[in-house]
């Protein structure tokens, strides 16, 4: 019999990994937050990552685990939440925690934990304490909406679809945003909006303004428990306090909140990448070839110690990025972007590699005659989606560029 999931199997990490700098906090909470996921997630990431979308499909019981257990506090500061020195590399730490065991609850985790506690730091201080304690609780649902149809590499004001429409107490707003991580559940979103000749970013509350409309959630090739629709808007009406930032500043608060979700992407690839290092290794172990294991075939031996060498590099990227953030740096660059980069094409690599090394049960979702189910397909489906959201690969290598050889040269 094979390894089932990645909780049947040894982590190499325990051995491999040392936490070298990483504060005491961080080292004690990826332990709290290990033992919160092993029981409230894990036991259902095989049925998340599986099922067919549907509004009913949104993973609640993992949802409510991880809230209940207080995983959603970590990104807030001592007025609501943990009160960490490290609230970001905490939260993407969880992120790798969580994404171990499931890709698609990682990406529910990063919109309501990551993208929206930053793009909540731009609310006024009665609206946070209006929407915050239900945000840790698990009890008010969140997503972060900059995305339409024909604008989300491209977020210029001359792409973005979606208005803001200024009256003398609210605005106004009208458009679509696609592919919105939970809201085909949430009840707020945080939605960038063309205001005049700028955006700006406004927290919209879905269940409770006429006017909004929340699509079918989409079918994907993976993180199926990711769900994703379209928001219509027409003409609805918010309020003036519920801007996040200054009028006419919105895309700085999305790409301010773009680069927290960055880090925490990379850190989501680091968990998928382990996982697959973790089952490709219990294979090399267990299975055997021409009367000896496949682990000692030099061609795996090489492959999985460059495997290895890239996970580490990976987290020390994301880490480093999270913490220069919690320095108080507003721009981690170029750690973030190489991060997001490297550690989602990691993720993509692995998951290949250890379908390789499983063979045809690698490719299987079910072996029909024996029951037995892999989640090497799983982990393969829902790698590809890491390399292009919040910033795709190819804008994070432009970034890096940026730095390396000059705006002035690169644009
Ligand atoms: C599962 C899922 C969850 C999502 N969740 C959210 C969410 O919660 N909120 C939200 O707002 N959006 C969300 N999105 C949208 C996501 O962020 C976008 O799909 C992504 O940014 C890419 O935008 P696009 O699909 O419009 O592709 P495009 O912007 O058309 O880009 C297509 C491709 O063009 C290439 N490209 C882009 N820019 C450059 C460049 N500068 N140089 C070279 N090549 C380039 C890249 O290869 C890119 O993949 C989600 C999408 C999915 C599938």
């Amino acid at each position: 019999m094979s390894p089932l999931a990645p909780a049947d199997v040894p982590r190499t990490q325990d051995h491999m990994w040392h936490d070298l700098g990483i504060p005491e906090e961080i080292v004690a909470l990826r332990g709290e937050v290990r033992a919160t996921v092993t029981e409230k997630v894990a036991p259902y990431a095989r049925e998340i990552g599986s099922r067919e979308e549907s509004v009913d499909s949104f993973p609640w019981k993992a949802f409510r685990g991880l809230a209940d257990s207080g995983t959603f506090a970590i990104p807030f500061g001592s007025d609501f939440g943990r009160g960490l020195a490290h609230p970001l590399l905490g939260t993407c730490t969880a992120t790798e925690e969580i994404a171990y065991h499931s890709s698609s609850m990682a990406g529910v985790y990063d919109g309501q934990c990551i993208l929206v506690p930053k793009a909540l730091s731009f609310a006024s201080d009665e609206l946070r304490a209006r929407v915050i304690p239900g945000l840790i609780s698990g009890e008010l649902v969140f997503s972060f909406a900059t995305t339409e149809p024909d604008a989300s590499s491209d977020l210029s004001v001359e792409s973005m679809r979606t208005t803001a429409t200024e009256t003398a107490d609210n605005f106004v707003l009208n458009g679509r945003k696609r592919w919105i991580t939970n809201s085909a559940v949430a009840d707020w979103a945080a939605v960038l909006c063309r205001s005049g000749g700028s955006m700006t970013m406004i927290l919209v509350d879905l269940k409770h303004s006429d006017g909004v409309r929340i699509g079918k959630p989409d079918l994907k090739l993976g993180h199926r428990g990711q769900l994703t629709s379209d928001i219509v808007f027409d003409n609805v009406l918010v309020p003036k306090g519920n801007v996040l930032g200054a009028v006419g500043k919105g895309l700085s608060v999305s790409l301010a909140c773009l680069t927290y979700g960055r880090i925490g992407i990379a850190a989501a690839g680091v968990g998928v990448a382990q996982a697959a290092l973790d089952l490709a290794v219990a294979r090399l172990r267990s299975r055997h070839l021409f009367g000896k294991p496949l682990g000692a075939m030099q061609h795996w031996q090489y492959r999985l110690a460059e495997r290895a060498t890239e996970l580490e590099c990976a987290r020390t990227l994301y880490q480093k990025a999270a913490l220069r953030v919690d320095a108080g740096e507003r721009a981690p660059e170029p750690e973030a972007a190489m991060a997001k980069a490297y550690a989602t094409r990691l993720a993509a690599d692995m998951a290949r590699d250890a379908i390789q090394v499983y063979g045809g049960y690698g490719f299987a979702r079910e072996v029909s005659e024996t029951g037995e189910t892999f989640r090497l397909e799983e982990l393969y489906r829902d790698s590809k989606i890491l390399e292009i959201f919040e910033g795709a690969n190819e804008i994070q290598h432009w970034l890096v560029a940026r730095q390396l050889i000059g705006r002035d040269v690169t644009g």
